[in-house]
């Protein structure tokens, strides 16, 4: 288990003071005109050697992202844009750090926007976190009376401006060319790429969006090196990372962890077990609801990490782990899923406007297993038509639950299939 001396986020559950003080008694903003003056090169090669992959879901390497920004900075100015629209069903790590800890947050906005020369970053968070805005606002606030931001932020020689500005609601607001899209103050819609954010991106000018974890954990790799953050987790799955884990654990919570932690250990240590014990697991979704779920036989081998939830064609994603004990009715918990994503597709290209909608009402009938058995795999084959053909992810994250769940629970589908038939069950209806 994870010491709490390797913790880098030290008052995730606002047991001690979240104010500039309580920060700085903790670390924050320790010598960070030093980490600047290392240079925004050095800096770079840190976080890449590092090993730290985005912590919002796609998992690219941070330092690798920052790279592509242009090593000079010509007519346009340079963003950081800091993605807090977290809205991805189970997933409630980055309200933490900012309700919590909102300063390792800040000063990595600092650092990064340095190191990709930057002058200004755009936090943009979700509508909801109206409490976790305000407790950011504060900090920033804060700091700025500080000298922490503004000219010479943090007697560095750097000046740096900090933005909070808040979306309305829309999930697809968390794809960074849609979320760039609403901070210029038009509709939420994913843009074509390329060109890329580091080329053409905020106001037209490079940019790079990076999730909240992702920043605020930049401090704290350059204070103690990456060689430190890269000795937990296997290779190429570096780091410590905040899980999300909800549903039928006896106590759900977040918590920093070792990436590579087995998925039992991290339930069992930090969630009191599963309800009625490991043998009543039935499924999990481990990285939100985008990804394939796993049944138990996987879950009983499961390492929380990157490459191996690939291997098992599912994914770290944001680390919002969802359990499902014995009681659940897994098909329903698909078919509502496939409802939100339906509902939440901005409508801008076909397989995705169209697709998601075709599958939910399939996914309506096979929860009343009012269907064919053939309809699986005509269900299937669509999925498959809209992953990977559509302009942002969102086709992909309504496309994988469901794929996820014709392929572990697909006796579960036909099951209810043939005792409708048979007039065996009074099959659960899919009503709001
Ligand atoms: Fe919009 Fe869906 Fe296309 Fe994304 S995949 S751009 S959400 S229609």
């Amino acid at each position: 288990m994870l010491q709490d001396s390797d913790r880098i986020f030290q008052n995730l559950y606002g047991m001690a003071d979240r104010s500039l003080a309580g920060a700085k008694s903790r670390g924050c903003w320790d010598g960070t005109a030093a980490l600047i003056q290392r240079g925004h090169d050095a800096i770079i090669e840190e976080i890449k050697e590092s090993g730290l992959r985005g912590r919002g879901g796609a998992g690219f390497p941070t330092g690798l992202k920052w790279s592509f920004m242009p090593k000079e900075v010509k007519d346009r100015p340079h963003y950081l844009v800091v993605n807090a629209d977290e809205s991805e069903p189970g997933t409630c790590k980055d309200r933490e750090i900012m309700r919590h800890d909102p300063h390792t947050l800040i000063e990595g906005c600092l650092i990064a926007s340095f190191a990709m020369r930057a002058n200004a970053c755009y936090i943009y968070i979700r509508g909801e976190y109206i409490r976790e805005r305000e407790a950011l606002q504060v900090a920033i606030d804060e700091a700025y009376d500080a000298g922490l931001l503004g000219k010479n932020a943090a007697g560095s020689g750097w000046d740096f401006d900090l933005y909070l500005t808040h979306g309305a609601g829309a999930y697809i607001c968390g794809e960074e060319t849609a979320l760039i899209e609403s901070l210029e103050g038009k509709k939420g819609m994913p843009r074509l790429k390329p060109p890329f954010p580091a080329g053409v991106g905020l106001y037209g000018c490079p940019s790079t969006v990076n999730n909240v974890e992702s920043i605020a954990v930049v401090p704290t790799i350059l204070r103690r090196g990456a060689s430190w953050f890269k000795s937990f987790g296997r290779p190429n799955n570096a780091g410590t990372k905040l899980f999300a884990v909800s549903g039928h654990v006896e106590k759900p919570c977040v918590v920093e962890e070792a990436m590579s932690i087995t998925l039992k250990e991290l339930i069992d240590k930090h969630c009191g077990g599963v309800r009625g014990g490991w043998g009543n697991l039935k499924a999990v979704i481990p990285g939100g609801s985008s990804v394939q779920c796993l049944p138990k036989a996987i879950c009983d081998e499961t390492i929380m990490d990157f490459d191996y939830l690939r291997e098992q064609k599912s994914g770290l994603g944001t680390a919002a782990v969802i359990v499902m004990d014995q009681s659940t009715d897994v098909v329903k918990a698909i078919w509502r899923l496939a409802k939100f994503y339906k509902h939440e597709s901005c409508g801008q290209c076909t397989p995705c406007r169209e697709g998601t909608g075709w599958m939910m009402r399939v996914m309506d009938r096979l929860v009343r297993g009012d269907a064919e058995i053939e309809e699986i795999d005509m269900l299937y084959d669509v999925s498959k038509q809209v992953e990977g053909h559509t302009i942002c992810a969102l086709g992909d994250a309504a496309a994988w639950p469901i794929q996820g769940l014709i392929r572990h629970f697909r006796d579960e589908i036909e099951d209810r299939i043939k005792a409708k038939k048979a007039g065996r069950v009074s099959a659960s209806v899919a009503a709001e």
